[in-house]
């Protein structure tokens, strides 16, 4: 019997036996099985209900279930650095920081954000953080071959030099490491998996830690530049790098550094646009330092995502609602995301000393959905509203927004008001999917450019849409800058500063045949912006920010290394 068939057929006879009742079993079964039979590609769903002679009910649902994925392409893998305190003071509502009301706590969290309970579990271990949530994907049956990594906590540029580069490099060899240990030339190795973490024999499972700590000495201590240069061609590849910062920590020096580093996205705490109310919340930096921050940013090529907090002290509903306004209409600012994360009141803050002599009330959730959900009719088609609401666990909260599901409140007041979304998330295919009982295609997809001056320089976002359904597959921002820094951007240079198809990312070991990432059309928005340099803009080369793991992509479209850019001349 073919080992597929015999994979399958064995599956089914679980799920009919009842051994297997839920995605969660199905997909921990799978990978048991697949390590078994010696399968190295898991078959999808259709393939394996395919085996089945006379199907249950349960049998097709289960097998119909689509497990979770990470609709956007890549896996986001975010750590934590050490709980250190901010030079400048306090801002009045961040929670955590040494010594914090909830312990030794990364600045600007609470210690029971998922993400923050992990690093804890890891002792802020940036190898340990890695690989145990690698573990994770691959257990889950995710696809972890694409990595997001994301760097937390408080603004990383303020650590020491040694602290970071240490740091990124750790989290850089766990993805190494990773890809060594499970990933064979033909996929991956379910085998080895179970071996490696098989919880009857193993070590890990009683120190799970020590253990991991034993296997990070055994290979080395890890070297930033040689784990990035290993990264480029591993099996488990970080393609987009992210690092939050402050303003003030966002100069030229700390940008060249994250360069260093592989950052290739920068989101910064810029909260309001007005110098009084950074001033009340003794934020430490001035909307000039925003504004400052955000054009060195985009000049190298770097994109740019706001953290943005309606409902401040001093502030009102009116100048929250213009707030949203200005961020598209005055150029000095044009984020290419956003985040929005209305203030709350947190035990052992400052603002909570002031809510408690009544001096502060915060938004509730309602005047909180009101505000963001009149911000969408600012929404250009080129940014994207990444997250609303912060992931702290809201009974954490004092008083202010209740409800994590804030988003739907948000969703139901725009279709009272007749606002519709035009910003990217709300139209990428991978979410448009889910609603429509037909195929979006990106076969039938136009490419669309829309121009617009941004913190003195040009924008051009290339888009590929189709546009009777509004369903947008990917996209590419180009820019001309304005006056960049670095010396590998010259006056002839134009920047390329993301480009990013959708689809939906593969399973673990899953072909790449139907996903929209692969077919082609990141060579189609790359060509169109080549283009649009040369013959619009007389620029004789393109600078791109890539992923240290997206490197050879670039490679195969004729770009070669430049500092930490690629580059190609016209
Ligand atoms: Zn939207």
């Amino acid at each position: 019997m073919e080992k597929k068939q015999l994979f399958a057929q064995s599956l089914i006879q679980k799920i009919e036996a009842k051994e297997i009742n839920s995605v969660g079993e199905l997909n921990k079964a799978k990978i048991r099985l697949a390590g078994k039979i010696g399968l190295n590609q898991l078959p999808p769903n259709p393939t394996i209900l395919s085996f089945a002679k006379n199907p249950s009910l349960r049998t097709k649902q289960l097998l119909g279930i689509k497990p979770v994925r990470t609709i956007s392409g890549v896996a986001p893998l975010a750590i934590m650095a050490k709980p250190i305190d901010c030079a400048h003071g306090t801002c009045i509502f961040c929670p955590g920081g040494e010594k914090s009301f909830f312990g030794s706590i990364p600045k600007s969290y609470t210690g029971h954000e998922p993400a923050s309970m992990r690093a804890q579990s890891n002792q802020f271990d940036p190898y340990l953080q890695s690989f145990n949530r690698l573990y994770q994907f691959a257990a889950t049956n995710h696809n972890l071959q694409k990595i997001e990594l994301i760097v937390m906590g408080g603004t990383f540029p303020s650590f020491p030099k040694t602290y970071r580069h240490s740091f990124v490099a750790g989290a850089f060899k766990a993805l190494n490491d990773f890809s060594d240990l499970f990933f064979a030339p033909s996929g991956f190795d379910f085998k080895k998996f179970n071996a490696f973490f098989d919880p009857k024999k193993f070590e890990y499972k009683k120190q799970p830690i020590s253990f991991q700590k034993k296997l990070l000495h055994q290979k080395g201590k890890p070297v930033l530049k040689k784990e990035q240069k290993k990264n480029e061609t591993g099996s488990v590849r970080m393609v987009t790098f992210c690092v939050e910062t402050k303003p003030d920590y966002c100069k030229q020096k700390h940008i060249n550094d994250l360069l260093d580093l592989g950052v290739t996205r920068v989101e910064l705490g810029v909260q309001a646009l007005d110098d009084n109310l950074l001033s009340f919340s003794n934020r430490g930096h001035s909307v000039q330092d925003s504004v400052m921050a955000t054009q060195h940013l985009k000049d190298s090529a770097l994109k740019v995502t706001y953290h943005m907090m309606p409902g401040l002290p001093h502030s009102t509903s009116e100048k929250d609602i213009g707030m949203f306004r200005e961020l598209f209409e005055n150029s000095d600012f044009c984020p290419d995301a956003l985040k929005i994360y209305p203030c709350m009141v947190l035990p052992g803050t400052p603002l909570y000393k002031q809510y408690q002599k009544g001096l502060f009330s915060p938004l509730t959730t309602k005047q909180a959905a009101r505000i963001i959900a009149k911000a969408k009719r600012f929404f250009p088609p080129w940014v994207r509203i990444q997250r609303i609401m912060r992931d702290i666990p809201t009974q954490f909260a004092i008083k202010g927004v209740q409800h994590n599901n804030l988003r739907q409140f948000v969703k139901q007041k725009a279709l009272e008001l007749g606002i519709e979304c035009q910003c990217i998330r709300c139209r990428e295919a991978g979410h448009l999917q889910q609603k429509k009982s037909f195929q979006l295609k990106p076969n039938n997809a136009t490419i669309q450019t829309i121009k617009y001056e941004a913190s003195k320089g040009m924008e051009i976002f290339i888009s590929a849409e189709d546009l009777k359904e509004n369903a947008l597959f990917g996209f590419c921002r180009l820019r001309i800058p304005f006056k960049p820094f670095r010396k590998e951007i010259t006056s002839s240079s134009a920047l390329v500063r993301e480009l990013h198809v959708f689809g939906e990312p593969l399973l673990l070991g899953q072909k790449k045949k139907d996903s929209i990432q692969h077919k082609g059309l990141g060579k189609q928005l790359l060509q169109k912006a080549e283009e649009i340099a040369k013959n619009e803009f007389s620029k004789r080369k393109i600078v791109v920010i890539a992923g240290i793991g997206a490197r050879e992509y670039y490679r195969k479209q004729d770009y070669i290394l430049k500092g930490p850019f690629m580059e190609k001349t016209l």
